[in-house]
C-alpha cells in the first residue's frame, strides 16, 4: 500500500529546496500531517484558512509537479483546516447536523464575490491580506474594517469576501449586507408608517448581525437622521463583539456632513485603500475572468488584452463588460478572437460623450486640438514629416487614442494624419501600446488626454 505521509513528506523537502527555509516554515511548519485518503486526494490538515488560501494559491501547481515526479498513482493533494475536521467529526458522529438557519436564506450577499477569485496586485494588497485577517479573526484585528477607494477597484468584491468567508466557516453566521442608500430606505419605511412593529423589524434586522457590511458608506453625508440612527447600530454591534465592515469611495476623515462621533467611530480600526490597479493587475483579472468565459483562455490573443486594459485603465468592472461584451461578440458572430473584432465589437461601448460627436472628421479635429495642446506641438507639426521626438510621440499617441478609443479606421486615420499609409499608422500605435505596459509617465499622459476628450 502507498504511504502517502512519504509521499507528502518528499514533496515537503523539494518545497523546502524551492522556496528556502524562511518562506517553506512560514507557510508549510504546521502543514505536515497527512489526515486521510479518499477518493484519490490525500488531505494534508493546515492550521487555519489563511494558510490554505495561500498553498491552494501559489503552491498547488508545483505541488502537482513535484506528487507526478514521485509516483505514478494519480493522486492530488487537498488541505483541510483543523475547522473542516472537527466539523467532519461531528456530522460522522452522528451528532446534530448543522441546518442553514432560516435567516441566512435569501440573504442579499453575492455568493460569487470569494477571496479565490479576487486577484491581487500592488494596489490592493494590503487591503487583501488585511481582509483575509479580519475573516479568519472578526473582531480581533479592528473594529470596523474601513476599505476605501473609487469606483470600479473592487471595495464591494472584498467586503463580500469577507462575508462568504465567514459564512463558508459557519453557515449560522448573520451576515448582514447593505449599501448606505439602502439603509436609508430602509430607515425611511421603517418610520414612514409609525408603525412600532416596523421600527422594531428594522432594528432586529440590524442588531441581530453577526457581521455587518456596509457598502459605499459616503452617502451618509448630510443624511442627519439616518447617521443618528446608523451611530446607535453601530455602537450595540460594537459592544456585543461583532464585526463591521464599510467601504466608502473616499478616506473616513474627508467624508463631509458627517457627525464628527460617526466619523471618529470610523478612524477607530483600520483604513485600507483600494488603489488604481496597474497594467500588470488589470491583464491579470482579465485572464482570470477570461477563464470563466471560455474554455481556453490562450485563445485571446495578449494584444487584445492590452488594449482592453489600456482603454479601461481604472474601473475593473467596465474592463470586465467590454471583456464580455467581446467574448460574446466573437462567439455569437463565429469570428476569430482578434484585434480587429475587439475594435467592432467595442464600437458599441464608446463612452457616450464621444458618441455623441457624429461626424468622425469632428473627433479628428478634436482630437488632433486635445494633443496639441497638451503636449504644446502645433497641428502643422502633427500632419508633418518631422522626426523630432516630442513630434512623433505626440503624433503615435494620437493615432493611439483614435484607434483604440475612438475607433477611426487606419486608413482614415493615416489619411487625415499627413497621408500616413496603413503600416506606419498601425506601427505607431503598436509602439504606444508596448509604451503604456511599461512606463507609467505615457500611461499619465494617455489617462489624462482620454478624460480630456470626454471633458470637452
Ligand atoms: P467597487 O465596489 O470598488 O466599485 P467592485 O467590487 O464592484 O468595485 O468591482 C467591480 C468589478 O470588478 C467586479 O465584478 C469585481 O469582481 C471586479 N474586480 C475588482 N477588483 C478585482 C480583483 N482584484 N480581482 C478580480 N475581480 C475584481
Ligand atoms: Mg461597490
Amino acid at each position: 500500500m502507498t504511504n502517502y505521509q512519504e509521499i507528502w513528506n518528499k514533496v515537503l523537502e523539494k518545497l523546502k529546496d524551492e522556496s528556502g527555509e524562511a518562506s517553506f516554515n512560514e507557510i508549510f511548519s504546521n502543514a505536515k500531517e497527512v489526515y486521510k485518503f479518499e477518493n484519490n486526494y490525500v488531505y494534508v490538515s493546515v492550521p487555519n484558512e489563511l494558510i490554505k488560501f495561500r498553498i491552494n494559491q501559489y503552491y498547488s501547481k508545483k505541488i502537482k509537479e513535484f506528487t507526478d515526479n514521485l509516483t505514478n498513482s494519480p493522486i492530488g493533494f487537498k488541505f483541510i483546516t483543523k475547522k473542516d475536521i472537527e466539523k467532519e467529526v461531528k456530522i460522522n458522529n452522528g451528532s446534530k447536523f448543522v441546518q442553514p438557519d432560516a435567516k441566512n436564506v435569501g440573504r442579499n450577499l453575492s455568493s460569487i464575490y470569494r477571496f479565490d477569485n479576487f486577484v491581487v496586485g500592488e494596489s490592493n494588497r494590503f487591503a487583501f491580506l488585511t481582509s483575509m485577517k479580519v475573516a479568519e479573526n472578526p473582531v480581533m484585528v479592528c473594529n470596523p474594517l474601513y476599505i476605501f477607494g473609487d469606483v470600479g477597484v473592487g471595495k464591494t468584491h472584498l467586503m463580500t469576501s469577507i462575508g462568504n468567508f465567514m459564512l463558508d466557516n459557519n453557515i449560522n453566521t448573520n451576515v448582514v449586507y447593505t449599501s448606505s442608500q439602502k439603509f436609508a430606505e430602509d430607515y425611511f419605511l421603517a418610520t414612514s408608517k409609525n408603525s412600532r412593529d416596523k421600527i422594531m423589524s428594522f432594528y432586529e434586522k440590524y442588531n441581530s448581525a453577526d457581521l455587518l457590511l456596509v457598502d459605499d458608506i459616503q452617502f451618509l453625508e448630510g443624511k442627519q437622521a439616518t447617521q443618528e440612527e446608523f451611530f446607535k447600530i453601530f455602537e450595540e454591534l460594537v459592544n456585543k463583539n461583532k464585526q463591521i465592515i464599510l467601504t466608502s469611495d473616499r478616506p473616513a476623515n474627508s467624508l463631509k456632513n458627517v457627525m464628527a462621533r460617526l466619523k471618529s467611530r470610523f478612524t477607530w480600526g483600520i483604513s485600507v485603500s483600494i488603489n488604481q490597479p496597474d497594467h500588470n493587475l488589470l491583464i491579470n483579472i482579465l485572464k482570470k475572468k477570461l477563464s470563466i468565459l471560455i474554455e481556453d483562455p490562450n485563445d485571446v490573443p495578449n494584444d487584445v488584452l492590452d488594449i482592453l486594459a489600456n482603454y479601461f485603465p481604472s474601473n475593473i468592472r467596465d474592463l470586465e463588460g467590454a471583456l464580455r461584451t467581446y467574448v460574446n461578440y466573437c462567439i455569437c458572430m463565429n469570428c476569430p478572437f482578434t484585434k480587429d473584432n475587439l475594435y467592432i465589437a467595442l464600437e458599441q461601448l464608446l463612452p457616450s460623450k464621444a458618441n455623441k460627436i457624429d461626424s468622425t472628421k469632428e473627433i479628428i479635429t478634436k482630437a488632433i486640438d486635445v494633443v496639441c495642446d497638451y503636449y504644446k506641438v502645433s497641428t502643422n507639426d502633427i500632419l508633418s514629416t518631422s522626426r523630432k521626438q516630442q513630434i512623433v510621440f505626440a503624433r503615435q499617441m494620437l493615432m493611439y487614442i483614435l484607434k483604440v478609443n475612438l475607433n477611426i479606421p487606419l486608413q482614415t486615420i493615416g489619411d487625415s494624419l499627413g497621408n500616413r499609409d496603413h503600416a506606419t499608422v498601425s506601427h505607431g500605435i503598436d509602439k504606444i501600446t508596448i509604451l503604456l505596459k511599461k512606463d507609467n509617465l505615457s500611461k499619465t499622459d494617455y489617462n489624462n488626454l482620454y478624460k480630456k476628450l470626454l471633458e470637452e
